[in-house]
């Protein structure tokens, strides 16, 4: 009996590699997302369910779900992959900004995980595989919503991990660096008119992308196996990074002392 997969935005990205790759190997595929138009490439093969789920409705996830049960019996992987960036100075950031940032990267990935637990609960089975960001494990000068969103997302992954592991259900989080998907493009921008923050914005800009510009970065393709690695190695490994940059990015945080670290992120990018 073939396997069965749900995952949330898969109408580009990595969301939508990870679809490709696991129709190839074989498995039921659930490919979700806002505007089940997008996946007219999907919707004609055998095996492949497309369907509409926007993560801040919960209406839609409820159907998503209870529609994937009816056609495939069980889900035994689930991809919360859907999210965005907001990028910007806090201070400048409005309530909706702020808001919608955590409804669709936390507040949303929380809600299709309460969907699906029930029935992998029930069955003994089921994995949960996250999708966060280098940036969930450090934070950068203004990432403080996008950063934080992720860091919200690792919290509740490595304590769920422990709550659902006598149940037979595993938590992975993936931890991309930057990769050729649609995520710039769907980058939202907080406008700043406050003029202190200007130096800042601008040294940061100037300073971010040569910072890891000599490092190979991850394409969608490479994402999309680390996720099959993830929901198919059977290992209690809890996170996996990918990408040259965001190991590099990391290894800043873990190898050296909390002042060290600071100190290096304040001279690579504010100083
Ligand atoms: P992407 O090509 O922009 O894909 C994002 C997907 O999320 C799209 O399918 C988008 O759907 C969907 N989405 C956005 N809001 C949604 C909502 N309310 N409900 C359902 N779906 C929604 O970017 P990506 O790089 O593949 O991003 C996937 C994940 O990887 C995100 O969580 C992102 O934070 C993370 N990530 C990306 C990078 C990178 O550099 N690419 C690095 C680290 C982590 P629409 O087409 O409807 O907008």
């Amino acid at each position: 009996m073939s396997k069965t997969i749900m995952i949330t935005g898969t109408s580009s990205g990595f969301g939508k590699e990870t679809a490709k790759l696991f129709k190839q190997k074989g498995w039921n595929v659930v490919a979700t997302m806002r505007s089940p138009e997008n996946g007219l490439e999907f919707s004609e093969l055998d095996n492949v369910l497309v369907t509409r789920l926007d993560v801040q409705d919960p209406e839609s996830i409820q159907n998503a779900v209870k529609e994937t049960i009816q056609r495939f019996g069980n889900i035994d992987v689930l991809v919360n992959n859907a999210g965005f960036g907001l990028m910007g100075v806090f201070e400048s950031a409005t309530p909706e900004q702020i808001r919608k940032q955590y409804a669709v990267n936390v507040f949303g990935l929380m809600d299709v995980t309460h969907a699906v637990l029930p029935q992998m609960r029930q069955r003994g089975s089921g994995t949960i595989i996250n999708i966060s960001s280098f940036g969930g494990q450090i934070g950068l000068p203004l990432g403080t919503l996008y950063n934080s969103s992720k860091f919200a997302v690792e919290g509740f992954s490595e304590s769920l991990s422990h709550e659902v592991s006598k149940l037979g259900i595993s938590v992975k989080i993936i931890e991309p660096g930057a990769s050729a998907t649609n995520f710039r493009n769907g980058m939202e921008m907080i406008k700043n008119e406050i003029p202190e923050y200007i130096p800042i914005i601008t040294k940061f800009f100037e300073r971010y992308q040569p910072t890891t510009a000599h490092l190979p970065k991850a394409t969608p393709e490479d994402v999309a196996q680390i996720i099959y690695e993830a929901a198919t190695d059977g290992q209690p490994q809890l996170r996996y990074i990918i990408g040259e940059d965001a190991r590099f990015h990391i290894d800043t945080k873990f190898k050296n002392s909390d002042p060290e670290f600071i100190q290096i992120m304040r001279d690579r990018f504010i100083n």
